[in-house]
């Protein structure tokens, strides 16, 4: 009786063992990470824009670098409003780069040793022009208060607070540009002051997707304008009450096309403009940006040919990145098990089979990938050599 029972109490631990592995799988789906570029650049995931208590968020700095660590982003900004701060009564921070420096020292000493990288930033928060303007990579966030009191919260000290980050060789972003506050149509109108912060080079990137909120008409802003497409966040509350993490879902970030993993690596490629957001399992980007991330996360094999199937050609697609990829097949092919759309599972593979086509034949697949945006409405078309 001992000798028979002993194999099924071994099964049992296998099955235990086999569950915890799914699960442990499941909980690494939200993970951001990317892996590298070909050409060996690194793809960084970035949250430019978080609140804390220290502004109007609702949480401690600490449980922001927890979550961006279950998020397993690269790197993530603390950009408290510089002029809002509801809880400075029960919450007093003359000095406004406190909570960065908390996110800091958790970062450091608290409960998990990652890799995150911590950057610094502020919202300098005025209505349009400028709207809202995020500035990152600042050392000390202090000079860019430039107001005491509601009624000088103008363009001027605006532009006096870029000014103030420019000297810090800061990056700055126009958050949200598209709210309904300031544009109730939905519709971006630069005016002449915008224009000039632009020549200026106070204002470099501009938030396409914020949130939940992706908007045609700022991705447009972004190209007729020539500035860095941002994705991220804006988080107040908690990441896992405002996404459907469990639903396949992600917080709104931006890929760093980085030639180093550090602060310093990060900002360049936001001044190079080599960025793609990702916005609830979209990528927003130049075609020249989205065709290199397509190019590093996609692999294309033809599979040896069966016996009998001399008319077929199959081919494996495989996705390196976190991400399912959503593709139609333009291709004048026939297509066997699929009708022409496809989703390449992330971190998986799948077949296609091209029907009436010798496998020893040269092959070009022509893609359209619908969970791409290179323009409003316009998907990025991606040619594959086979
Ligand atoms: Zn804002
Ligand atoms: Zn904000």
């Amino acid at each position: 009786m001992i000798m028979r029972s002993l194999p099924l109490f071994s099964l049992t631990v296998l099955l235990g063992v086999l569950s915890l592995t799914e699960h442990a799988e499941a909980t690494e789906s939200r993970e951001l990470r990317f892996p590298p570029l070909k050409d060996g650049r690194l793809l960084l995931s970035v949250d430019t824009h978080t609140h804390t208590v220290f502004s109007d968020g609702h949480v401690w700095p600490t449980v922001r670098v927890w979550e961006a660590n279950k998020d397993r982003l690269d790197a993530m900004a603390i950009t408290e409003h510089l002029e809002y701060q509801p809880n400075r009564d029960d919450i007093p921070h003359p000095d406004r780069n406190r909570a960065f420096e908390l996110a800091v020292k958790e970062n450091k000493q608290g409960r998990e040793r990652t890799d995150l990288l911590l950057i610094s930033g502020a919202e300098i928060t005025r209505k349009y022009a400028p709207g809202h303007v995020n500035a990152l990579f600042i050392e000390d966030t202090n000079p860019l208060l430039t107001v005491k009191l509601r009624r000088e919260e103008t363009f001027a000290t605006a532009r006096k607070a870029l000014k103030a980050a420019k000297a810090q060789q800061g990056f700055m972003i126009w958050n949200h540009p598209a709210w309904p506050r300031d544009f109730p149509d939905g519709v971006i109108k630069i005016s002449k002051e915008q224009q000039s912060l632009f020549d200026e080079g106070l204002i470099q990137g501009i938030e396409v997707a914020n949130g939940e909120y992706f908007n045609d008409s700022s991705l447009q802003v972004a190209l007729d304008h020539d500035l860095t497409i941002i994705g991220a966040s804006d988080i107040h509350g908690l990441i896992d009450y405002d996404y459907d993490i469990n639903g396949g879902s992600h917080r709104t970030v931006t890929l760093a096309f980085a030639n180093e993993r550090s602060v310093e690596g990060i900002a360049a490629a936001l001044f190079q403009k080599q960025t793609v957001a990702v916005y609830d399992r979209q990528f927003i980007g130049r075609e020249t940006e989205l065709q290199t991330l397509f190019d590093s996360l996609m692999r294309f094999e033809r599979l040896p040919a069966r016996r009998n199937d001399s008319q077929q050609t199959a081919v494996r697609i495989s996705n390196a990145g976190p991400i399912d990829i959503e593709l139609e097949v333009l291709s004048d092919v026939s297509l066997n098990k699929s009708a022409g759309y496809v989703t390449v599972p992330s971190h998986g593979s799948t077949i296609i089979v091209v029907l009436d086509h010798a496998p020893s034949d040269d092959m070009k697949l022509t893609l359209k990938w619908l969970n791409s945006w290179q323009a409003p409405k316009t998907h990025a078309r991606i040619d594959v050599g086979l």
